[in-house]
């Protein structure tokens, strides 16, 4: 095991990442921007190193600032949450140079996976469904014609190099789709720098429910279940529970094995999610992440497995100590995710936290890096915090949700908690009946 590692990230997942390491007695770096120095990671990290100015590019993406906090403090391996280098082949490459673990799977895998034509390809021939659409990337806008008439509209055209729910445009009939086109391939060159798009069957009424898998990097891989993320606003999620209100066991076991003998047949190593749409009792792939995700902890809630110790002992050079058999399943669990925002206009609330108390009691964890007299920075994500209740059924964990939401104190800013209490009395949410779309449409029903 290795004996310290560097934290490249803030908030409330390196304080996760920080949890797991000191428990298996590693030691901790944390890194920090300006704006982060009085952040509850920095305190509660064994070291701490500032690597630039507030702007996330000038610290939390930059490369040479994080290999050189390696180099001074002598972390072996680097722990990149998720967010930031997560995904960033080039990070997971430089680090090799200089001898650094980073943990997480083989750059190769990163570039496979975060280019969404190649992704999908390499899925398809791993055996795994895929969205129906164009076989690469999309040259000229009779070629996109010709595609969205074989498929048959809606289509969805996006971004090959997307990400965070950018880039992506409906076109529900030939008329749209030119607009819908250039628009998506001006907004896919501004925002990641690359205009290549693709178009796929814009699918309904989906649920979004991806596959958690972990792999060695030697050829053995399993699968820990289901997570259900289907209430998204924007395309991000806000809501994730496991299992899916929509699936049986028997659905369960054939994607997750289906997924987990595709990962082993890759080599994959660390622990990667596999998103899928479903739709009529029919998955559809549409990417993978090849890293932790901020809903990790509703996995981790009905398995017992630490996700985070996991990836550090893989990353070390371990085997994975169980087969398929030995994961289990028990109870259910659901997460908020919750931001500094206004709950109704979704504004940014950055500032000062006066006040902090959070729930407690059976079943009910909060993942959060605040505290009373905290200034939240306005230069990162919005998310705070997460709330992950468990439960031994769904019925168990929404009264306990219903109750923990009552408790938090969060004062001198605004928080998305209010959201999560009213989404709390709409029947749909109660009996688990929701698709891809149902927030939005909520949502557009309040104003
Ligand atoms: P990103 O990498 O930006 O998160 P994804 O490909 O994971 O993009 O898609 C994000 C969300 O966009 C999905 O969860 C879903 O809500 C919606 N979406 C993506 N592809 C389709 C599709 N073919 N049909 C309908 N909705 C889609």
């Amino acid at each position: 095991m290795f004996d310290k590692v560097l934290i490249a990230n803030r908030g409330e997942i390196a304080l996760r990442v920080l949890r797991a390491c000191r428990e298996l007695g590693i030691q901790t770096v944390a890194v920090h921007s300006t704006a982060d120095a009085d952040a509850m990671h920095v305190r509660l990290a064994d070291e701490s190193v500032c690597i630039g100015p507030p702007p996330a590019r000038d610290s939390y993406l930059n490369i040479p600032a994080i290999v050189a906090a390696c180099e001074i403090t002598g972390a072996e391996a680097v722990h990149p949450g998720y967010g930031f280098l997560s995904e960033n082949a080039r990070f997971a490459d430089i680090l090799t140079e200089h001898s650094i673990k980073f943990i997480g799977p083989s750059a190769e895998h990163i570039r496979i996976m975060g280019d969404k034509i190649t992704a999908k390809l390499t899925a398809k021939e791993l055996g795994i469904p895929v969205v129906p659409g164009s076989e690469g990337g999309i040259g000229d806008f009779a070629e996109a014609r010709k595609v969205a008439a074989d498929i048959g509209y809606p289509v969805i055209i996006k971004a090959t190099a997307g990400g965070g729910g950018r880039g992506m445009k409906v076109a529900h009939s030939e008329h749209d789709l030119e607009i819908a086109m250039s628009t998506a391939q001006s907004e896919a060159k501004a925002a990641f720098g690359n205009g290549d798009v693709y178009i796929e069957k814009y699918l309904q009424k989906p649920r979004h429910i991806e596959i958690q898998v972990l792999g060695d990097g030697k050829g053995r891989a399993v699968h820990l279940g289901e997570r259900d993320c289907s209430l998204q606003r924007r395309h991000q999620k806000i809501w994730e529970e496991a299992h899916s209100p929509a699936l049986n066991a028997h659905q369960r076991d054939e994607i997750g094995n289906r997924v987990a003998a595709a990962m082993a047949k890759l080599g994959y190593e660390g622990v990667g999610t596999i998103e899928f749409l479903y739709e009529n009792n029919e998955f559809y792939f549409i990417e993978m992440n090849t890293r932790l995700q901020v809903e990790h902890p509703v996995t981790e809630a009905i398995t017992g497995l630490d996700l985070v110790q996991e990836q550090l002992r893989v990353a070390a050079g371990g085997d994975l100590p169980y087969t398929q058999e030995d994961i289990t399943f028990s109870g259910h669990a659901i997460e908020c995710r919750i931001n500094a925002e206004n709950p109704t206009t979704f504004a940014p609330s950055p500032g000062l936290v006066n006040a902090v108390h959070f729930p407690g009691g059976l079943g009910c964890r909060v993942d959060s890096a605040l505290y009373a007299g905290y200034r939240i920075p306005p230069y990162y994500d919005s998310l705070i915090g997460k709330l992950i209740v468990s439960g031994k059924s769904r019925t168990e964990c929404m009264m306990r949700l219903r109750r923990a939401l009552s408790e938090f104190v969060i004062e001198g800013i605004e928080t998305t908690i209010p959201l999560f209490q009213q989404l709390l009395t709409e029947p749909d949410i109660i009996d688990g009946h929701y698709d891809i779309h149902w927030l939005e449409q909520y949502l557009a029903r309040q104003v």
